[in-house]
């Protein structure tokens, strides 16, 4: 009798998204189906449009904080406003898409027995006493500020998810992602790489907030979605949470810097208030996903700042 081969079907919400797009086209490329689920809020049609003549890619438009029925293998939640400016625009919103947005994908991985993946953050830890920060650490966040409805939203997703192991023995994956960069990020976005190379481009000022000694770790796109593939295909075990991020750390000085002498920009730094809740630094500890995943990233700061830096010149 013949022998049927079907590709495993893996839906991606967020899918047209800067991080979604990516993982689309590394699933399409490992010969995945991809069902890519979308509302389009901060997500564009274009990053996605290279993937449209693929007949094993499909797009929907769908708010995720409505229940979904497909038939897939795996799902990766990334449905969610990134950028403080865009997730602080509709706080509400905001938190419905992480809650009820976690509520209605492990519903559908209970039902169809999917493996699901999480894109939790590295703000569940908040603005961190412990450095750099460890998966075992439970963070500091304030419940009630401007950031709350992003970082609460992630803290109340990954209660859920580990709830749907414990009770209903859903296979899941949560992975806690550092600040990522990379091109397919709006240019209008709002995070600091983005902002600081579209001013650098455009010759303006680059908009330093605080005393630009804050710090964050930036991990390349590329070498993040190894990191989830390696967690998908991890051991059922390997339940994470799991830090996925670039342990290298810079003030935002020095990555202003950076951008200006890899633009050969003539920007002048202004300095702006620091936002609310501005967490101080921010560094992943990446032992456990070294041991568990044989994963740590692989491109330096400069070198991936100089692949986005190409992708954003389209934009000036
Ligand atoms: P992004 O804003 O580019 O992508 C988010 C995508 O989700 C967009 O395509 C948007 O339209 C879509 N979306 C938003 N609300 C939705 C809803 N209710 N229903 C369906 N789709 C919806 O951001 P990103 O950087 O690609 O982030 C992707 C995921 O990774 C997010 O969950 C984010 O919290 C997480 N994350 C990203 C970073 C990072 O540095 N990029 C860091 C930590 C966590
Ligand atoms: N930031 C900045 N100038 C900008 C945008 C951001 O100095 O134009 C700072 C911001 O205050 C924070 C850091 O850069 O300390 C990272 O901000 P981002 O919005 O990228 O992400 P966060 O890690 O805060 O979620």
């Amino acid at each position: 009798m013949k022998k049927y081969h079907f590709n495993k079907r893996v839906l991606v919400t967020g899918g047209a998204g800067f991080l979604g797009s990516h993982l689309c086209e590394a699933l399409l490329k490992s010969d995945c189906d991809v069902v890519c689920a979308d509302n389009f809020f901060t997500g564009r049609r274009g990053n996605v449009a290279h993937l449209m003549d693929n007949p094993r890619f499909e797009i929907l438009r769908h708010d995720v904080t409505f229940p979904l029925f497909v038939e897939v293998d795996e799902i990766y939640n990334l449905a969610c406003p990134a950028s403080p400016p865009h997730y602080q625009h509709d706080p509400v919103q905001t938190t419905k898409t992480s809650v009820l947005g976690a509520i209605n994908m492990l519903g559908l991985a209970k039902r169809v027995k999917a493996k699901i993946f999480q894109a939790s953050t590295s703000e569940v830890y908040g603005d961190p006493e412990i450095h750099p920060q460890p998966e075992s650490y439970w963070g500091r966040v304030n419940p009630i500020g401007t950031r709350s409805c992003y970082d609460e939203g992630k803290r109340c997703a990954e209660t859920l998810f580990f709830d749907y192991y414990r009770q209903n023995r859903v296979k899941i994956k949560v992975a806690r992602i550092f600040n990522t960069y990379g091109p397919n990020m709006h240019p209008n976005d709002g995070r600091v790489v983005s902002n600081f190379i579209m001013q650098a481009l455009r010759g303006e000022p680059i908009t330093i907030y605080g005393t630009g000694q804050q710090t964050r770790s930036f991990c390349y796109v590329s070498d993040l979605i190894a990191g989830f593939l390696a967690l998908m295909a991890s051991p059922d075990e390997v339940t994470g949470p799991v830090n996925l991020g670039n342990p290298g750390e810079f003030t935002m000085l020095e990555l202003a810097e950076t951008v200006i002498k890899l633009t050969d920009s003539k920007s002048e730094l202004i300095f702006k208030p620091l936002p609310a809740d501005d967490p101080k630094q921010r560094q992943p500890n990446i032992t456990i996903a070294k041991e568990k995943l044989g994963w740590e990233p692989k491109v330096p700061l400069e070198e991936g700042l100089k692949h986005t830096i190409k992708y954003f010149k389209q934009y000036v």
